[in-house]
C-alpha cells in the first residue's frame, strides 16, 4: 500500500468508529434505533460519542496536574454563558471534519442538523459570564490547572418571546432532556451552613472558641463539565454546585410527623440552586440570592481546601499552591469562609488566617455603576450568617485601625472606607471587603482601571496602590472566529496559514493584503455569503425581508440605559423623517438590527424594547421608505444567536455613555468578524481604536472626562432640545404616540426620562455628534473597497484582544501559574 492509501483507510477507520461509537450510545445510552430515536436523540448520541473522547485526556490531564503539584487556580463564578459545547468541542479535539464526514453518511445534513438540536447552557446573564467562559477556554488551551466553580442553575437565562412588540419570558427548563455533558459526582459532597448562632466556649488551654451551632444545613453536590483545549491534550473542569436536602435535615423533620411538611422544606432547601437571577449590571437585593453566593462561596472554599489537603498538610502553604479569583463581589463571602475554615476548623490565630486569606485571593471589578454595587443589609447578614458578620466586623477593626495609621484624624475617609456602611440602613460593601481581603484588584479594560484607581476606589489606591492593577478582557477566537465563522476563518487560513486560532496577534499578517484585489473581493464574498444566511434566518423568524446589499447596522447586547439603545432609535427616527421630508433623499440602505434581553423586572428597558418593535412596525411598511431602512428586533439574545450575527454585520454599535462600560466584549466579536465600530470612547473601546487606527473606526461624542465635566457643570438636556429641530421633532414624535397611535402615551416616560428626569446617560449631548458620524459612515459604506480594506485592518488588529493574552496576564502577574504538560496516556501508563 502506498503512503497516501494508508491515509485513506485510516481516515475510513476513523470514521466507521465515529459512526459505531455514535450507533452504540443510540442503541445502549439510550435504548433507541433509528425508527424511535427523535433528532434530539441524536444529538445526545453524538455529544456521548464526542464525551468519550474528551474524557481520556480529562483524566490524563487531572492525573498530570495532581502529580505536577503546580499551583492552580480556581475561578469562581456566579454566571457561566457557555452556549452550545458539541460544536465547540469538535473544533478543540480537531475533530470537526472527521464527525461531520462521518454522520453527514447517514443523510443529507445530518450533522449540521443533529448539532442545530443543542440546546444553550444559559447560566448567565451577557459579558460576566460570557468572560467566564472564554476563559475557561482560554485556560484549557494554555494548559493552565484551572478550574471554573459556579452553580448549577436548573433554570438558566430566561427564554425571550416578543408578543405585540413586547418582551416575554419563558422560563429556561434546561437539564428538562438530560445534559449529556455533565458527570455527576456523588462523592463530591459538602455541608453549607445556614442561619443558627454562635457560642463562645473555651478549649483546654483556655484559648477562645466559636462555634456555630443550630443551623440548617444544605448539601451542594458536584457536577463536572470537561473543558478542553484546543489543539492540545488538556482537559480542564467545570465544577457545578446543586443544592441537595442533607440527611440529617430529612430526618429530622421527617420526626416531627408532618410528612408533607417535611417534603415541603426538603424541597424549599434544594431551592437555592433552583435559578438564575436575570438581572446584568443591577443587584436584586434577595434573601435567596445572597444564600446563593454563600452556598457557591462556602462549597468551593471546602472543595479547594480538601484538594489541597491531598498533598499537604501545612496550611501556611495554601497561597503557593492555590489562586483564588473572583469574578466581580458575587463570590466574596469565601473571604470570610476561608477565614472561618482556617480559624475555627483550624485553629489558626488571626493573623495566620488573615495572611493567607489575603494572599489567596484576587477580585475583578466588572462595573463602576452604583446600582450594581453590592452592598447587603447587616440585618439578614446576622440572621442568615452569624459567624460571617462577626469576622467581617473584626476585619473591619483591624482595617479601620490601619487606616488610623495611615491617616490619623481623617473621619470622613473612615466612613467612606469602612467596609460596612453606617448611614441610613447599616450594610456590608461586599466590594470594600474584597478589596481588603485580596491581593489584587483589577479592572478590565483599560480606562476602567483608571477609573477605579482615581474615583471609585480611590482611597483604596491611596492606601494599596500595588494592589490595583488592570486586564483589558478578550475573547476566545476559536468560538467567536474559527467556529462561528467558517467561511472568513478559512479565506484567513488560505491567506496568512491557521496559526492565528493559537496566537491570534497572527492576523497582523492581514495588514499587508488589505488592499490586495483578490483578497478584497473574496473578503466582500465571504461577507455577503453570511449576510445571506442572516437575511434567511430574518425571514424566518421576523417574516422580514432583508436586502443583503443594505448595511447591516447591529447593536446586540442586554438591553440597558446606559448602553443607549435609545440613541440607536433616535438616529433610525431621524433618517425616517429626512426620508418622509425628502422621498427622494440620498440615504445609504441600512438595516437596523437589535438583539438583547431586557431584566423582567426593569420597566424601562422592556419599554425601549416595545420602541424599538413599534419603530419597525412603521418604518417597514412604510412605502417611502421601502428599501432605505428597515429595522429587526431578533427576539432571544443568546451565545448562539450571538455565533449567526457577528459573521454578518457590518457595523457594531458600542455607543454607552462615556465612562459606563467597563469594558465590553461584544465590541471585539464583531471587530474580530469583520466590522466596523461606530462607538465612544469608553470601555475596551479606546483600546481597540489603538490597536486597527484611529482612521479606521467611528468615533464620536464625549469623553469620559468630558462627561464628568458636564455633569459637574450641570447638565440640561432641555438646551439640546431646544436647540437641534430635527431632535426636538424625534422626540416630539415619540412622546406624541406616533409610534404608538393606539397607546399615544405609551413611550413617554421614555422621552420624560430625556427631558424632564435629567438624562443621567446624556444621549442628548451626544445625538448630534452620533447623528454627523453615522452620515460619514454611510458615506464610506458606498466605497465598498475602502470599507472592505478598513474592515480587514479592524480584523488585523484583534490580537490584544484573544482571552488567551488576558489569561496569560493574569497567570503571570497574579496567580503566578505556569503551564503543566500534559503526557497522553499517563493514565493508562499507570493502570499497566
Ligand atoms: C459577548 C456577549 C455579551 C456581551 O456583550 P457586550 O456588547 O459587551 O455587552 C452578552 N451576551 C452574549 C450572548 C455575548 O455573546
Amino acid at each position: 500500500m502506498t503512503e497516501d492509501q494508508m491515509g485513506l483507510n485510516e481516515t475510513l477507520d476513523q470514521k466507521m468508529l465515529i459512526i459505531k461509537s455514535f450507533l452504540e450510545h443510540l442503541e445502549y445510552t439510550l435504548g433507541k434505533d433509528k425508527y424511535s430515536a427523535t433528532k434530539y436523540d441524536r444529538f445526545n448520541a453524538l455529544a456521548y460519542a464526542v464525551r468519550d473522547k474528551l474524557v481520556e485526556r480529562w483524566l490524563d490531564t487531572q492525573q498530570a496536574y495532581y502529580n505536577s503539584d503546580n499551583k492552580r487556580v480556581y475561578y469562581i463564578s456566579m454566571e457561566f454563558l457557555m452556549g452550545r459545547t458539541l460544536g465547540n468541542s469538535l473544533i478543540n479535539l480537531g475533530m470537526w471534519d472527521d464527525f461531520q464526514e462521518a454522520l453527514d453518511s447517514l443523510g443529507e445534513n445530518y450533522f449540521e442538523e443533529t448539532l442545530d438540536e443543542e440546546q444553550d447552557a444559559g447560566l448567565g446573564n451577557g459579558g460576566l459570564g460570557r468572560l467566564a467562559a472564554c476563559f475557561l477556554d482560554s485556560m484549557a488551551t494554555m494548559s493552565i490547572p484551572a478550574y471554573g466553580y459556579g452553580i448549577r442553575y436548573e433554570y438558566g437565562i430566561f427564554r425571550q418571546h416578543i408578543a405585540d412588540g413586547a418582551q416575554m419570558e419563558i422560563p429556561d427548563n434546561w437539564l428538562r432532556y438530560r445534559n449529556p455533558w455533565e458527570l455527576d459526582r456523588q462523592e463530591h459532597l459538602h455541608t453549607v451552613k445556614f442561619y443558627g448562632r454562635v457560642i463562645t466556649t473555651f478549649d483546654k488551654n483556655g484559648r477562645l472558641l466559636r462555634e456555630w451551632v443550630d443551623t440548617e444545613d444544605v448539601m451542594a453536590m458536584a457536577f463536572d463539565t470537561p473543558i478542553p483545549g484546543y489543539q492540545t491534550h488538556s482537559v480542564n473542569t467545570l465544577r457545578l454546585w446543586t443544592a441537595k436536602s442533607s440527611r440529617e435535615f430529612d430526618l429530622k423533620f421527617f420526626n416531627e410527623g408532618n410528612y408533607i411538611r417535611a417534603v415541603e422544606k426538603k424541597m424549599q432547601s434544594e431551592t437555592i440552586s433552583k435559578v438564575l437571577y436575570p438581572a446584568d449590571n443591577v443587584i436584586e437585593g434577595k434573601e435567596l440570592r445572597f444564600k446563593q453566593e454563600y452556598f457557591l462561596a462556602s462549597a468551593t472554599v471546602h472543595d479547594v481546601i480538601y484538594r489541597f489537603k491531598k498533598k499537604h498538610s501545612d496550611m501556611k502553604k495554601l497561597p503557593e499552591k492555590v489562586a483564588i479569583q473572583l469574578n466581580d463581589t458575587h463570590p466574596t463571602l469565601a473571604i470570610p469562609e476561608l477565614m472561618r475554615v482556617l480559624i475555627d476548623l483550624h485553629n489558626m490565630e488571626w493573623e495566620d488566617a488573615w495572611d493567607i486569606t489575603r494572599k489567596t485571593f484576587a477580585y475583578t471589578n466588572h462595573t463602576i455603576l452604583p446600582e450594581a454595587l453590592e452592598q447587603w443589609p447587616v440585618w439578614f447578614f446576622e440572621q442568615i450568617l452569624p459567624r460571617h458578620l462577626q469576622i467581617v466586623y473584626e476585619i473591619n477593626e483591624y482595617f479601620l485601625k490601619e487606616i488610623r495609621e495611615r491617616f490619623p484624624g481623617d473621619a470622613e475617609r473612615l466612613s467612606r472606607m469602612s467596609i460596612v456602611e453606617e448611614h441610613w440602613e447599616r450594610k456590608i460593601r461586599m466590594a470594600h471587603l474584597a478589596i481588603v481581603g485580596s491581593h489584587s484588584v483589577n479592572g478590565v479594560a483599560a480606562l476602567h482601571t483608571e477609573i477605579l484607581k482615581n474615583e471609585l476606589f480611590r482611597d483604596f489606591y491611596e492606601m494599596y496602590p500595588e494592589r490595583f492593577n488592570n486586564k483589558t478582557n478578550g475573547i476566545t477566537q476559536r468560538r467567536w472566529l474559527k467556529m462561528s465563522n467558517p467561511l472568513l476563518s478559512s479565506l484567513i487560513d488560505d491567506y496568512i496559514g491557521s496559526g492565528w486560532t493559537r496566537n491570534l496577534y497572527e492576523l497582523e499578517k492581514l495588514r499587508a493584503i488589505a488592499s490586495d484585489p483578490e483578497f478584497l473581493e473574496r473578503w466582500q464574498q465571504t461577507k455577503r455569503r453570511n449576510k445571506e444566511s442572516l437575511c434567511r434566518y430574518i425571514l424566518q423568524h421576523n417574516q422580514i425581508e432583508v436586502d443583503p446589499e443594505s448595511l447591516f447596522d447591529v447593536q446586540v447586547k442586554r438591553i440597558h440605559e446606559y448602553k443607549r439603545q435609545l440613541l440607536n432609535v433616535l438616529h433610525i427616527i431621524t433618517l425616517f423623517n429626512r426620508i418622509k421630508d425628502n422621498p427622494k433623499a440620498d440615504v445609504v440602505p441600512r438595516t437596523f438590527i437589535f438583539a438583547g434581553k431586557a431584566a423582567p423586572a426593569y420597566a424601562t428597558a422592556k419599554l425601549i424594547i416595545r420602541l424599538i418593535n413599534a419603530v419597525a412596525a412603521v418604518v417597514n411598511r412604510d412605502p417611502d421608505v421601502a428599501g432605505r431602512i428597515k429595522v429587526v428586533f431578533l427576539a432571544n439574545y443568546g451565545v448562539t444567536l450571538a455565533e449567526k450575527i457577528f459573521p454578518a454585520s457590518d457595523l457594531s454599535e458600542q455607543i454607552s455613555t462615556a465612562g459606563t462600560e467597563a469594558s465590553g466584549t461584544g465590541n471585539m466579536k464583531f471587530a474580530l468578524n469583520g466590522a466596523l465600530t461606530i462607538g465612544t470612547l469608553d470601555g475596551a473601546n479606546i483600546e481597540i481604536m489603538e490597536e486597527v487606527g484611529r482612521e479606521n473606526i467611528f468615533i464620536f461624542g464625549m469623553t469620559a472626562a468630558e462627561v464628568a465635566e458636564l455633569r459637574a457643570r450641570g447638565y440640561n438636556p432641555r438646551e439640546y432640545y431646544n436647540n437641534n429641530r430635527e431632535l426636538r421633532r424625534v422626540l416630539d414624535m415619540i412622546a406624541s404616540g406616533y409610534f404608538s397611535p393606539w397607546a399615544p402615551e405609551l413611550f413617554t416616560p421614555l422621552t420624560e426620562s430625556l427631558l424632564n428626569l435629567g438624562d443621567h446617560y446624556m444621549l442628548l449631548a451626544d445625538y448630534a455628534a452620533y447623528v454627523a458620524c453615522q452620515q460619514e459612515v454611510g458615506e464610506l459604506f458606498r466605497r465598498k473597497d475602502e470599507w472592505a480594506r478598513q474592515a480587514i485592518l479592524n480584523c488585523a488588529g484583534m490580537g490584544k484582544f484573544s482571552s488567551d493574552r488576558t489569561i496569560d496576564q493574569y497567570a503571570r502577574e497574579i496567580w503566578g501559574i505556569k503551564p503543566v504538560d500534559i503526557l497522553p496516556g499517563a493514565v493508562e501508563l499507570q493502570r499497566h
